[in-house]
């Protein structure tokens, strides 16, 4: 259990022990699994304990507030589910300290995947957070479910703040990650490839921005065996990982739109040989249950033909 989670953990132990006792909760008050439900009072509680419910519940309506700012209106109330469960890893704020919160749903299938959920590291797509969430929310609901997940929808919350791709320092975070090509080739990249296009500045070095901290500190702590980075707006599926069959989805095409120096694909897939999938929704949503169950489907087939990898290796990213 990390510190971030533990601190959650404990505010969840107080809110029950103060329930347990005092009786606060009304009948039907909706009690999560992690996080203090909306009690009143906290009499008794000791100074620490009322500092981690504050903390909570200072998380909580923190992410409310965001997804107020990435979800469509009709979806908003059914989504901010998610806020009630939220976890932050110690490294996860942003360059202007905003949070950046994530969710776990585990599984007891052995035969399951790893997978990790990256929602809007670019700013101004929205739509992906959505879909992250969307995501998120389904599984919880399902309960029990062959894969074990872990979702981090909005990892660019400066960048939404801004509408702009880019994070608050004008990187473009998906060109940031410490491939082991970026000394030679991301800034070389961005000034003759990408014309210096401002929206895919790689920034001045390798891993230099807080969110890709962020990002690497979850590849760590999860140890994922499959990823899904979600992305608006060119509507196909993009894969970097080993060659095989891709099942049939007609609202998405796939198709290779390769990857670059600094890039997740690049990093993860070439580097390390875990595989990543690109979603890019158009701008509309589709169905995300069954978007879901392809990707599980094909994750599991997908970790499979990649190999086994060692706890090792993750420590030395
Ligand atoms: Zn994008």
């Amino acid at each position: 259990m990390n510190r971030s989670t533990r601190h959650f953990a404990i505010a969840a132990l107080t809110t029950f022990v103060l329930v347990g006792v005092f009786g606060y909760a009304s009948a039907d008050a909706s009690v999560s699994t992690n996080t203090a439900p909306q009690v009143s009072g906290t009499e008794g509680a000791s100074p620490i304990e009322k500092a981690n419910q504050a903390t909570a519940e200072s998380e909580k309506s923190t992410c409310e507030t965001t997804v107020d700012r990435v979800v469509r209106t009709q979806n908003r109330s059914r989504l901010k589910g998610f806020c009630n469960r939220v976890s932050r890893l110690p490294t996860c704020s942003s360059t202007e300290g905003r949070p950046i919160q994530h969710a776990d749903n585990g599984s007891v299938d052995a035969r399951g995947k790893r997978i990790l959920v990256l929602g809007m590291i670019h700013g101004d797509e929205p739509l992906a957070g959505e879909m992250a969430l969307e995501w998120a929310e389904r599984l919880q609901a399902l309960g029990s479910h062959r894969n074990a997940w872990r979702v981090v929808p909005m990892l660019n919350p400066d960048g939404l703040e801004r509408n702009t791709r880019m994070n608050a320092q004008g990187v473009d975070l998906n060109r940031n990650f410490p491939t082991k090509d970026w000394d030679h080739e991301a800034l070389t990249f961005w000034n003759k490839t990408a014309k210096k296009d401002p929206r895919r500045f790689p920034g001045e070095k390798p891993a230099s921005e807080v969110e890709t901290k962020c990002i690497i500190s979850h590849i760590k702590d999860f140890k994922p065996d499959f990823i899904v980075s979600v992305h608006t707006p060119y509507k196909v599926l993009d894969f970097d990982g080993p060659k095989m069959g891709f099942p049939a989805y007609k609202d998405l095409p796939w198709r290779a739109l390769g990857n670059f120096p600094g890039s997740l694909g690049r990093y993860m897939w070439k580097d390390y040989q875990i595989p990543v999938l690109t979603v890019e929704l158009g701008n509309t949503m589709v169905d995300a249950a069954k978007l879901q169950d392809i990707v599980g489907t094909f994750a599991i087939e997908a970790a499979r033909r990649s190999g086994q990898k060692t706890a090792g290796m993750f420590e030395h990213m």
